[in-house]
């Protein structure tokens, strides 16, 4: 039973004609989330979740081809049964379910089985084939609960403001810093960057609400922003703009925090483990929810997850794609780019 094909431009459904977060242009691209390495440029018709449509449309075009389904609102393309699932990764982030003549695939796009204050909480669903993503897949990995992160996130901006310091923190502008608007929210009042400013307009736009921002101008106020909040795109961490900031507080949230083996986030003040993806737990727990007999290990640390998922006893392989952190984080920071100019 093949309901999917691994092809060159991404994974393939026959009896559908439809590809799952290609990376070359396609004619039908059904889409996970909005990152850049799962949304990408050029296809003829996109198909997702309704709350990623007007992410998409903002970062891809306005003018671009895009069909749009709630949760569990299946659709048949070519005689396959085609639905989302909450995926928990950002806002409008879904795992795709695939059912063919009784046969069930999922792919899970990115997700995290933890729930947080702003996307809608994972969902795990039964399949016989589970495509799992595995960036944070080693047994290191283990996240706080989202009160615990926001307690901590809290507790350092009142610490800065004790010390006259304005608290900026680094985060991508699709995911992780509404995520932070979520964690921050009531603390202090919030400023983010254009980059950021922009999408949250389009999401809001297309109805969801987000709590309350002020966009950081290039000719900003400086005594305003006093012990305040500002939230940008790590890509501006040595920025002209972040050193006008006055006696700013840098700090990067990311999962790769638990280890800090980045050279570049040694130049910030404070790190916090705040990540979008699953931790081990999380990924061996969808894993098992799934009953798959079958599964699939993509982007991040595919073969040690897929080895210990056959050492008890889930027949698992690896599978290379071109999803995964390097190829988002490049592609995200062009997106950033192209706003702050
Ligand atoms: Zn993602
Ligand atoms: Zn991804």
């Amino acid at each position: 039973m093949q309901l999917i094909k691994f092809t060159k431009k991404g994974i393939y459904c026959p009896q559908g004609e439809f590809y799952l977060d290609p990376w070359f242009p396609v004619d039908y691209a059904v889409i996970s989330h909005g990152h850049a390495d799962h949304a990408r440029w050029g296809m003829k018709h996109y198909l997702c979740q309704h709350d990623s449509k007007a992410i998409l449309q903002h970062r891809i075009g306005a003018d671009i081809k895009i069909e749009s389904l709630g949760y569990n609102d299946p659709i048949n393309i070519n005689g396959v049964n085609v639905s989302f699932y909450p995926a928990g990764h950002v806002i409008g982030s879904a795992q795709i379910r695939l059912e063919h003549k009784g046969f069930v695939v999922v792919f899970s796009g990115d997700y995290k089985t933890q729930p947080d204050f702003i996307s809608t909480p994972f969902e795990s669903v039964k399949c016989n084939t589970f495509i799992t993503e595995s960036t944070f897949g080693l047994p290191i990995y283990h996240w706080k609960s989202e009160k615990e992160l926001q307690n901590e996130l809290q507790q350092w901006v009142i610490n800065n403001q004790a010390n006259n310091r304005t608290s900026v923190f680094l985060g991508y502008s699709l995911g992780k810093a509404q995520r932070l608007m979520s964690l921050l929210e009531g603390a202090d009042h919030i400023y983010v960057h254009r980059a950021i400013h922009n999408l949250n307009e389009a999401i809001s736009n297309s109805g969801i609400q987000l709590p309350e921002t002020t966009l950081l101008t290039n000719d900003f106020d400086k005594k305003a922003l006093q012990n305040k909040i500002i939230i940008m795109p790590p890509g501006l961490l040595g920025s002209r703009l972040l050193k006008r900031v006055p006696n700013a507080a840098t700090a990067i949230c990311s999962g790769w925090m638990q280890i800090r083996g980045n050279k570049r986030w040694q130049a910030v003040d404070a790190g916090f483990t705040v990540s979008d993806h699953a931790d081990w737990n999380g990924l061996i727990s969808a894993v098992k929810d799934s009953e798959a007999e079958q599964v699939y290990v993509t982007h991040g640390s595919q073969a040690i997850f897929a080895k210990y998922l056959n050492e008890i006893g889930i027949k698992a392989d690896e599978l290379k794609t071109e999803y995964g952190e390097e190829v988002m984080a490049k592609a995200e920071q062009e997106y950033e780019k192209v706003v702050a100019q």
